[in-house]
Parts: structure tokens; sequence; C-alpha cells
């Protein structure tokens, strides 16, 4: 007679978060160990599940919040949105969004999770998101209608900075300027991605194996990265050779529809150029819609009615938009942000499409664009607002340092 079989032992770290997919009702148990704290905004926390190769987006709620007014509809709806918005740009880009169902068994232990971001051990991937915001400046007819008193010359992102200031949450102005980032001219290029690393604000983050480790005000082994990573004797040259991973990342044509034409200019099958595309309808219709716009803070009429027409019509849903409606799928775009994951990878492996090198070492390399959500029908009218007082900041900014 053996021994009676010993129960297996429970792991020691229990399920903490239960995913059910309503599209097909697969369940998936999670423990602390799968899931990866990844960032949190405003409006949402990140958790990532490398296993599978997917981030949880969990919207956030104050604790006061009448849990009826985060209507399901209202999830519903920037869910779809995201979906109609991603599909302007190639599926290379996107990610495909699903509503899925969470269950906590406890509260309480995914908290006290949550709250010390546990560290994983998984290989090195690094994941680095930049959010570039307004790639264009604004046309003469726009500033004459609009910022008449405005004398052009400043990008709408670097006018915000001094706005900033004025209202204390920044303590100096970005080096970075998204005019710079979208020239296609690969030393104005440089010279934004530079930026973006000496001052991130919330416009670039790094993460290794899931773990923020740049950004936020957070630096905690960015340097150790790029050793990682580049492996040059010289502790300069792995910050240049990883400004030039990513100006390739970003000037790659992933969709392989296209030759590079030259300098000058954005490929048109990179991801910058595909983010710049849906960005000028807000430009184009800007006037229109500052027209007519809603001061509605809770409302999505215009948002609504993107979504009816694109039930409506598979085909020409887009040409279908009148201008007010594109102005809200640029707006969109303003606010995106481009991912890129990277990996190093062993020499002679090899994958042309996704494969960058530089300095003689080879990088797979990913693009997604994310946080493609809809905007109020409050956002020309405030969008507007904030320009002048930006403008407005600059000039008084200027006036101040001549002065003394
Ligand atoms: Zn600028």
């Amino acid at each position: 007679m053996g021994r009676p079989k010993r129960r297996p032992r429970r792991a020691t770290t229990a399920v903490i978060l239960t995913i059910i997919y309503k599209s097909d009702g697969t369940i998936v148990n999670l423990d602390r160990d799968r899931l990866v704290y990844r960032a949190e905004g405003n409006a949402n926390l990140v958790l990532a599940i490398p296993d599978l190769s997917q981030v949880l987006r969990l919207r956030k709620s104050s604790l006061n919040t009448d849990l009826q007014s985060t209507s399901i509809d209202h999830v519903i709806m920037v869910t779809e949105y995201g979906r109609i918005v991603s599909s302007l740009f190639p599926k290379v880009f996107t990610i495909e969004s699903k509503l899925v169902l969470l269950k906590v068994p406890n509260y309480d232990t995914l908290n006290k999770w949550l709250n010390q971001f546990r560290p994983s051990v998984i290989g090195e991937t690094y994941c680095v998101e930049i959010k570039p915001k307004q790639g264009w400046i604004f046309p003469e007819s726009t500033l004459m209608a609009l910022y008449p008193e405005s004398d052009g010359k400043l990008c709408r992102f670097c006018a915000m900075q001094y706005l900033k200031l004025v209202k204390k949450t920044i303590k100096r102005v970005s080096n970075y300027c998204p005019i710079d980032l979208f020239s296609g001219d690969r030393n104005r290029m440089l010279k934004a991605l530079n930026g973006l690393v000496e001052t991130p604000q919330n416009n670039f983050r790094m993460w290794r194996s899931g773990q923020l480790i740049y950004g936020d005000g957070i630096d905690q082994g960015f340097k150790d990265a790029l050793q990682d990573t580049m492996h040059q004797d010289d502790v300069s040259k792995n910050l240049q050779n990883f400004l030039l991973l990513l100006l390739k990342a970003i000037l790659k044509d992933y969709t392989g529809e296209n030759v590079p034409n030259g300098n000058e200019s954005l490929p048109h099958g990179s991801i910058l150029k595909q983010i710049l595309d849906v960005q000028l309808f807000a430009r184009d219709n800007l006037a229109n819609a500052a027209d007519k716009a809603l001061n509605e803070e809770q409302s999505f009429g215009n948002v609504e009615r993107i979504l009816a027409k694109r039930r409506d019509n598979t085909e020409d849903w887009l040409e279908r938009m009148d201008g007010v409606e594109k102005y809200f799928l640029g707006a969109t775009a303003l606010d995106c942000s481009l991912m890129m994951t990277f990996q190093k990878i062993a020499e002679g492996s090899t994958n042309e499409r996704h494969t960058i090198d530089v300095d003689g070492e080879k990088f797979i390399v990913s693009m997604t664009v994310m946080d493609l959500d809809p905007k109020a029908d409050s956002h020309p009218i405030k969008y507007v607002k904030q320009t002048k007082m930006s403008y407005k900041a600059h000039r008084d900014f200027v006036a101040n340092s001549t002065i003394s």
C-alpha cells in the first residue's frame, strides 16, 4: 500500500483577477506572477499580461463616484470608437481591443499588490512610449481667425509649455518640439528624440519587461538599459545609438507597401506619417468645429454620430463624415501614443520587415498606436481656449524676460 497521495501544494500566490472574455466565454485566472503593473494616467490604469501578450486597461473612477454614472454604454462606446479609429491605421500598427468582464475575488489583495508594483522577472523586453502631440502648425488663415495676436512661429505644443509654466505643472519648458519630430528631416528628428529623453514630461516613457524605468519623474536604470541593449564601451555612444534605433523605428515603413521616398519627408507607411494624416483632420476642420461646438463636458454627441455612420456604411464611411466629425477623429490622434516594443536578437536571426540594425546590433521591433480615446463635445472650445491662453502665456514670458 502506498502512502496516500499528498495534495499538490497550493500556489503561494492566489488568483487575484479573473478575466472573462465576452466574445467566446473563455475564462483566464491570473495570479500576481502573471500580471505586471505598467502605468496609469488620469483615466486608466494599465496592467500587462506578458505571457498572453495582452494588456488590461482598467478605467479609473473616484471613490465617491456614483457607479451608475460610468455606464456600461459609455464603456461600449469607448471600445467601439477605439476600434473605428484603429481602422484608420494599417493593421500592423494597431491592437484589437476587446471588452472583458473582470472578477476580483478580493479587492484588498489586489489593491495591496497594486500599491507596491512588484517587479517581474521575464526576459528583457523594452517598451518605449512616445506621445508625439500635434505635429502640424496652424495655417495662416486659422491663425488670423483664431489667434490674430500670435506671431505664429511657435507650434501649439511649444506654446502650451508656457501655459504649463504659469500653471506650475512643469518646472522648465521641454526641449522637444513635435514639428521637428514630424519633419522627416533626420537631424531635426534626432534633435526632437533627444529632447524627449532630456525632458520626458508625459511625452516619453520607457519600460523594461513591463517595469517603468524612465519618465513620469522616474529614472531607475535608464543608463543601464542603454548599456544592456547598445553594448558600447563608450557610454555616450549608447544614447546616440538608442536615438538612432528610435529614429529608424519611427521612419520604417512597416506596411511593406511603399519604397522609402528619400529624405525630407516621412515615408508613407511609417507610424508617424500615419498618425500625422489622421491628425490633419483636426487641422483642416478646426474652424468649422469651433463654430459649431457645444461646451458640454460629458456629452459625446459627435462621437455617437461617427459610430452611427460607421455602423451604416462599411465601405466609404470616412467619406461620409462631415467636417466636425472628422475634427473629432483628428482630435483623438492629437493625443494618441505610439508604443515601440523592442528586443535584442542574436546575430543571424532574420525577420527583415521587423528588424532594425544599429551599429552592428540587431533588434526586433513592433510599433502600435495607443490611446485612441473619444473626445467630449467640449473639445473644440477647450482646445481653442487653451491655445489662446498658451500664446498669451508665451507673449507674457517674452515680455517679462526682456524687462528684467
Ligand atoms: Zn514646437
